[in-house]
């Protein structure tokens, strides 16, 4: 039995990391659950896993209901290592999984990792780090699996690694008409039920860029080995082809809950009833397009200060979140995204070789750069 922290566990991979673990009640047991704000379904949450220990933000007084079913209240680094853990979930959105993760790894707790700022920030940092301390580093987004599964068995001969897109929620829309679009509109994805900030980043393209960030540190790929192709019905998760040309896809109908299960049971593959199969003949036709970096500027920029490198990325994915918050709330338009993180990125004084430290200070820098533009 696998005895699990899940941080982030109201979220979106979070609420569906309990599903598989409904599914599987001999198999694990939860012993951690962290979550930001949302305190009234934490507590049925508590209630119904009878964690250990609970983190979340809300004061004592508002926690008491749920402390008062006997787990103790800890921060989400404690939890991470926390002697009874076995694994550590990070289902986090942003900056709020790094200090986790690395918690996690100091304390040889492998990390199956959802929140995929974390490696966009701190990328290098943190795959040394888990090298060092000999800890696994599980990638749940679908994307990362998919390489991950097609590598298994595999001596590592790999020419190209083929990231699939669907596209988002504003695939195929020009300038002019994503200058109208609304918050709600870029939150109806196609294809994938997912947190709001990763939707807007999917509609923006580039939650893609970040997931070519994600494969260049967990598989230690170049950066002109990884390819992006627009895939809208996100039945290919990705593909990798081998010096022969030989090419490995991995397939599925869009459902987070495999990739997720795929980590929590590595490297055992389990039988779940719930999750629905393939169908070639009902899906029809798999279909390819390139990507439109017209209409969505933000994929290159995010890769081109991943190349960069130093603190870049972490300033870049600081400022892309406040930027999402922003259009969340209405108060900037969708392409006013990607003009905001330049406009921040443009007086980034970066570290290269950065330290935590400075990783975080860039990222609060970004945050508050990026506030301060929308207040003038
Ligand atoms: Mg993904």
């Amino acid at each position: 039995m696998k005895r699990l922290a899940i941080l982030g566990s109201t979220g979106s991979i979070g609420k569906q990391t309990l599903d598989v673990v409904r599914a599987f009640p001999k198999d694990f047991r939860v012993v951690g659950l962290a979550a930001r704000n949302n305190l009234e379904l934490l507590a049925s949450q508590v209630q119904e896993f009878r964690p250990s220990v609970v983190s979340c933000r809300g004061s004592r007084e508002k926690m008491a209901p749920i402390l008062s079913t006997g787990c103790e209240a800890c921060d989400m680094e404690e939890m991470a290592g926390h002697h009874q853990v076995d694994l550590v979930m990070m289902a986090t959105v942003g900056e709020a999984g790094l200090g986790p993760t690395l918690a996690a790894l100091q304390a040889g707790k492998p990390v199956a990792l959802a929140n995929k700022e974390v490696l966009v920030m701190a990328g290098g940092l943190v795959t040394s780090l888990a090298q060092k301390t000999g800890v696994e580093l599980l990638p749940v987004d679908s994307e990362p699996s998919a390489i991950w599964q097609c590598l298994r068995g595999e001596d590592r001969r790999v020419s190209r690694i083929i990231i699939t897109a669907s596209g988002g929620a504003l695939r195929g829309r020009s300038i002019e008409e994503l200058a109208r679009v609304t918050p709600q509109e870029a939150l109806r994805h196609p294809t994938w039920r997912m947190g709001q900030k990763i939707t807007i980043d999917s509609a923006t393209l580039i939650n893609k860029a970040f997931e070519v960030i994600e494969a260049h540190w967990l598989f230690d790929a170049p950066w002109d080995r990884i390819e992006v192709v627009v895939h809208p019905q996100s039945i290919i998760h990705s593909m990798v082809e081998f010096e022969d040309g030989s090419v490995k896809a991995q397939l599925s109908p869009p459902d987070m809950r495999l990739p997720i299960q795929y980590a929590l049971f590595y490297p055992d593959r389990v039988s779940n009833e719930s999750i629905s199969r393939f169908d070639p003949v009902a899906v029809g036709s798999l279909t390819f397009e390139p990507l439109d970096h017209e209409s969505f500027p933000c994929f290159r920029l995010a890769l081109d200060m991943a190349k960069r490198g130093g603190t870049w990325p972490a300033a870049l994915s600081a400022a892309d979140e406040v930027a999402v918050e922003l259009v969340l709330s209405g108060r900037i338009g969708f392409l006013e995204i990607e003009k905001v993180i330049k406009e921040v990125l443009k007086d980034h004084h970066p570290v290269m070789e950065p330290s935590i430290d400075d990783i975080l200070d860039a990222s609060r820098w970004a945050r508050e750069q990026a506030g301060r533009l929308v207040e003038v």
